[in-house]
């Protein structure tokens, strides 16, 4: 008999009512570990119920004491992170060292929020007109809610509520069905950190959850991050109710090689990009467009490097990539890769089959490489979120850039060059949110901002930093004159200075 997990409804562990539940697996062994209850509307009702009698005190304690709460609980996930990044690797299947640097990013956007009194100031005008000031104040919006993807179970669900509650919201979490561990703890955490009751409650579950909260007229706001075509239904959704709305969604990350680039630089860097995490991460490179003249050369540095590439459990610490989350997903990555061959293009290094010692039945796939892929192929459009990675052929920069910018994605991207005026070039250019030069993985800091263009978003607000303060508040402009001031009698006219 696997574990039955729960949601965490006002502070306490809740069984779920649904009769619905979601199995979870362990990927380096192909097992299931537990099972996660999947919410009804009436679950979810209750859940919003909560979220809005915690709202009123939590808005009105102030920020000051916010902050504190939010210390506290810095310093619980600093003591607890073995245990956290445990919960990770034993549902995502990603080893340890990534884990625990994904946990680490998560922890700085609590750092940047402990900062809540300074970044919620608004801005003052005195006398614009006689002895009339104006001001502005960003106040909470309420009860907000947050959807997140299996890839990063302690990172992404905290670039969003650690920010919500610091400017005084209430917030529900719908963590991914497939590794929703980490996040149940994280909102124990807070809960023995001194948030009351309501603030922070997490309810799994599946579509119907995600739909209630797209639906439910209490519910203020939504961040959510995953793939695109999810994202483009919970952004159209969450519009027609009504909502503020920032979805994150799917990306085809591209890294660009120009013949002056060090190619020692460029192998290192695809090979992480490409490979860490076993390839399912927004941010990992999934084509690097090579410019003839050295394509030949990367392709033989890459083939030697995947040679030495060691895939196996996440918790072996000489594993540099672990097993795909499911069976589902293995069989959907191992598809493209045939589709790759079918379609002609030059499987250079194919993973499939790889069955690490004593995880035969684990989800397992070794880096796959593909050459002289073009861009009418499936597998250089579709985004396959797995450890394959296609190299695009091209002429020239002007080359490049215009495959980069024909992609519907525009999450990431990167040049590899050692001009300084083709890197400037490329970054003026280039559609995409975030940009390296010579840096594969370009994910801003938690005081800056993370978000994609194109189809990798929609909704006008990126994550985090101060795009995160202003999308989880609404701004008033309080202009104010007291009885000294200057008494001019009924204005029918717009008051202007004259
Ligand atoms: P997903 O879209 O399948 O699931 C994301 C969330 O949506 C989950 O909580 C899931 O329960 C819910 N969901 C799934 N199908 C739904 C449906 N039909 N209706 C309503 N809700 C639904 O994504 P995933 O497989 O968990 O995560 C991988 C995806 O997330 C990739 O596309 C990746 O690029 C993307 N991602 C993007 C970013 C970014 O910053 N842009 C970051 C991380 C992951």
């Amino acid at each position: 008999m696997s574990i039955e997990l729960h949601h965490f409804i006002n502070g306490k562990k809740e069984k779920g009512d649904s009769g619905r539940f979601g199995d979870i697996y362990n990927p380096a062994l192909g097992e299931v570990q537990s099972r996660v209850p999947f919410a009804s509307r009436e679950e979810l009702d209750k859940t919003v119920n909560a979220a809005l009698s915690a709202f009123p005190d939590w808005a009105a304690t102030p920020p000051l004491k916010r902050a504190r709460i939010l210390f506290k609980f810095l310093e619980l996930l600093n003591e607890n992170a073995a245990s956290l990044v445990d919960l990770i690797v034993s549902e995502h299947g990603k080893v340890r060292e990534d884990a625990l640097g994904s946990l680490t990013r998560g922890k700085e956007v609590v750092e940047f929020v402990c900062g809540i009194p300074h970044l919620l100031k608004g801005e003052f005008s005195a006398d614009v007109g006689s002895r009339i000031d104006s001001w502005s104040l960003r106040q909470p919006l309420g009860v907000c809610a947050g959807i997140t993807p299996f890839n990063f179970p302690a990172m992404v669900p905290m670039w969003m509520f650690p920010v919500a509650i610091a400017c005084g919201n209430t917030f529900i979490i719908k963590p991914s069905e497939k590794d929703p561990s980490c996040m149940l703890r994280l909102a124990e955490l807070a809960s023995e950190a001194g948030l009351p009751p309501g603030v922070l409650n997490v309810l799994n579950g599946d579509k119907e959850a995600v739909d209630a909260i797209l639906e439910h007229p209490e519910i203020r706001a939504v961040s959510f991050v995953g793939s695109t075509p999810v994202a483009r239904h919970v952004y159209q959704e969450s519009c027609a109710h009504g909502k503020r709305v920032q979805a994150l969604a799917g990306a085809k990350n591209h890294l660009v090689v120009l013949p002056d680039a060090d190619l020692e630089q460029v192998t290192n860097a695809l090979m992480g990009a490409a490979y860490g995490s076993a390839g399912e991460r927004c941010m990992a490179i999934s084509v690097a467009v090579v410019v003839d003249s050295v394509a030949d050369e990367v392709v033989d540095r890459l083939k030697k490097a995947i040679t030495g590439l060691k895939v196996g459990a996440g918790t072996d610490p000489s594993s540099h990539m672990g097993p795909l989350v499911t069976g589902d997903h293995l069989t959907r990555v191992a598809g493209y890769v045939q589709t790759g061959v079918d379609e002609g293009a030059e499987l250079v290094a194919d993973g499939r089959g790889i069955k690490p010692e004593g995880f035969e039945q684990g989800f397992f796939l070794g880096a796959c490489l593909f050459d002289k892929v073009t861009p009418e192929m499936k597998i250089y459009r579709d985004e396959i979120f797995g450890p394959v990675l296609c190299i695009v052929r091209v002429p020239d920069f002007e080359s490049a850039l215009k495959i980069v910018n024909g992609n519907a994605y525009g999450n990431g991207t990167a040049v590899f060059t050692r001009d300084g005026d083709a890197a400037r070039e490329f970054s003026h250019r280039v559609q995409a949110g975030m940009v390296g030069i010579n840096v594969p993985i370009p994910v801003p800091m938690a005081f800056h901002s993370f978000g994609g263009w194109k189809d990798s978003i929609f909704g006008d607000h990126a994550v985090h930093g101060m795009e995160g303060i202003r999308f989880y508040t609404k701004l008033k402009t309080v202009t104010s004159r007291w009885p000294t001031g200057i008494r001019s009698g009924a204005e029918f006219v717009m008051p202007t200075m004259k």
